[in-house]
């Protein structure tokens, strides 16, 4: 039950407009859905997709898809969950269960789905109404600041890694130490792989290491895809950058049926060189975060290992910084809202 029926949102009301705080009445849930007490929500790039209007066009936007919080009042006819239940909500809202990609159970496909933020709103905001088909249960043991951005960075990286066939002590690159890598490079070391850090810079391979990393290859001083060809090519390359020329750059590492993930995106387009792949029978192929059950997967899994993300961490009254830092490039790692 809620005290106050007033509720502050952060949202943005024209294409590219800055963040605005404005108060709503606290809405209530619809059939199937819950209303979720927003405890932290994490800063995504993609979230610029909802600021820009580029994908839908909805405005006012209020973006957010890596959710934490607890279930604050159910709608009619849900069943599973209850009140004061810990939840996260990702990219995934839900899904239409009629298109093609629905009718083969890839649900995050969806050409209808729903995806917070976007096609409704997000978690920047105080109080969020989400479908129950979005809910990933969340361990009681979990931060909400630290589990928050396992939310889309890490159930993206976790979710591609244990679908790209690398089996244990295979070689695994993760390109890129940044929001999604340093939580990949955590991952892949978990899983039992022999993960190689790829990233700019000398002082970086300290942290790498911390991390698990077992070898760290300074694309400004090495050939990243020599580097990773020394060490005997890799089974899988988890491209966790947004840079063509980074990923051209790494692509020539693959080994043996090695497989290039694209989890970042450049408009620019990525330069393949023919001959290997043909060769070696290799594949590039793209992956699109998970469902909200893949999502609790990840939550679990980084319970149980202890993977963690690292984060710097504004109020929700700040998210005009807060996301100005993120897409700056700035910060080393996540932004993170912090909410009531
Ligand atoms: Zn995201
Ligand atoms: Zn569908």
């Amino acid at each position: 039950m809620t005290a106050s029926k007033t509720m502050k949102v952060m949202q943005v009301s024209k294409a590219n407009g800055p963040f605005e705080l404005v108060t709503r009445p606290i809405p209530e849930p619809g059939p199937g859905q819950v209303r979720v007490k927003v405890e932290a929500c994490g800063i995504c790039h993609s979230d610029s997709m909802a600021v820009s209007g580029a994908m839908t066009g909805r405005f006012p936007a209020v973006p957010g898809h890596e959710v934490i919080g607890r279930v604050d009042a159910l709608g009619a006819e849900v069943e599973g969950w209850k009140e004061g239940q810990r939840v996260g909500v990702g990219w995934y809202g839900g899904h239409c269960g009629k298109c093609e990609p629905c009718r083969r159970g890839e649900f995050v496909s969806c050409q209808k789905g729903s995806i917070p933020g976007l096609t409704y709103d997000g978690g920047y905001q105080e109080y969020m109404v989400t479908s129950t088909q979005s809910l990933a249960a969340v361990p009681e043991s979990l931060d909400s600041v630290e589990a928050a951005p396992l939310l889309c960075a890490g159930l993206t990286t976790f979710n591609s890694l244990r679908n790209a066939g690398a089996k244990a002590g295979d070689l695994v690159a993760v390109l890129g130490l940044g929001g999604l890598g340093h939580l990949g490079v955590q991952f892949a070391a978990k899983m039992g792989y022999r993960v190689a850090s790829i990233a700019r810079g000398a002082d970086k391979a300290d942290f790498a290491k911390k991390l698990g990393a077992h070898h760290y290859i300074d694309s400004t001083k090495e050939d990243p895809a020599q580097g990773l060809q020394k060490l005997g090519g890799a089974k899988v390359i988890l491209s966790t950058v947004t840079n063509a020329d980074a990923m051209t750059a790494v692509l020539g590492g693959l080994g043996l049926h090695g497989r290039f993930v694209i989890l970042g995106v450049d408009m620019k387009p990525i330069q393949v060189n023919m001959l290997p792949m043909l060769m070696f029978k290799q594949h590039v192929m793209g992956w699109p975060s998970g469902s909200s059950v893949d999502s609790e997967d990840t939550l679990k899994f980084s319970e149980m290992t202890g993977v963690k993300s690292m984060n710097e961490i504004y109020p929700l009254e700040k998210a005009r910084e807060a996301y100005d830092r993120m897409m700056s490039g700035k910060a080393r790692f996540r932004v993170v809202l912090k909410v009531g």
